[in-house]
């Protein structure tokens, strides 16, 4: 007899449990604008990740297409992964001095842990973390980027700025690490 009355609590149970959860969903069916979960990829366009979102380093670039990267390399000695690698080239300028300028900087996303290192090192406050966040990818090749664009210049009041305090700091601790591995 015991056994039966338990069978028909835990039926009860089980309906009063389902009925709990169908009444949220019955209840956001009819009220569908107060839904929270975002409509993924439908709002792609709309998305707005916030503000301290770290997607990918990026360099940002104004509507000249002129960046602040003197292509002094400091990202790429304080990157702990070999993440960046910053290709420049000489150039001679129209009052015939040689000046050397970046080529490529080159980013490998695929091998970034988003320490930060590269942007808070920058003496030219020339990259930032971009908010893209879609990198799934089938061939591995399509995450390494080259973040100054085609055709893109220097802009004119970024000097060749010397090592900031923190990169030299940033510098020093890598090399104390490596010597004590
Ligand atoms: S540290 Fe800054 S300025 Fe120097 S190469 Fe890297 S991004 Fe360019
Ligand atoms: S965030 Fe860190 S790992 Fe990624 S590129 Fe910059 S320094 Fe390298």
């Amino acid at each position: 007899m015991k056994s039966v009355l338990n069978y028909f609590k835990e039926i009860f149970s089980a309906l009063r449990s389902l009925w709990g959860g169908m009444r949220v969903t019955g209840s956001y069916f009819l009220r569908p604008g107060q839904i929270v979960t975002q409509k993924y990829p439908e709002n792609r366009k709309q998305l707005k990740m916030y503000d301290a979102f770290k997607g990918e380093v990026s360099m940002p670039h104004d509507e000249n297409n002129q960046h602040k990267c003197t292509g002094c390399g400091i990202c790429q000695i304080n990157c702990p992964n070999g993440s960046i690698e910053v290709i420049s080239k000489k150039i001679t300028t129209e009052d015939g001095k040689t000046e050397r300028i970046i080529d490529k900087h080159i980013y490998h996303l695929s091998m970034c842990t988003f320490c930060e290192l590269c942007i808070k090192t920058c003496p030219s406050d020339a990259l930032a973390w971009g908010q893209d966040f879609e990198h799934a990818v089938f061939n591995k090749s399509k995450l390494t980027k080259q973040l100054n664009q085609a055709g893109s210049t220097l802009k004119k009041v970024v000097k060749n700025n010397t090592p900031a305090n923190d990169t030299i700091k940033a510098n020093s601790n890598l090399e104390n690490k490596q010597t004590n591995n």
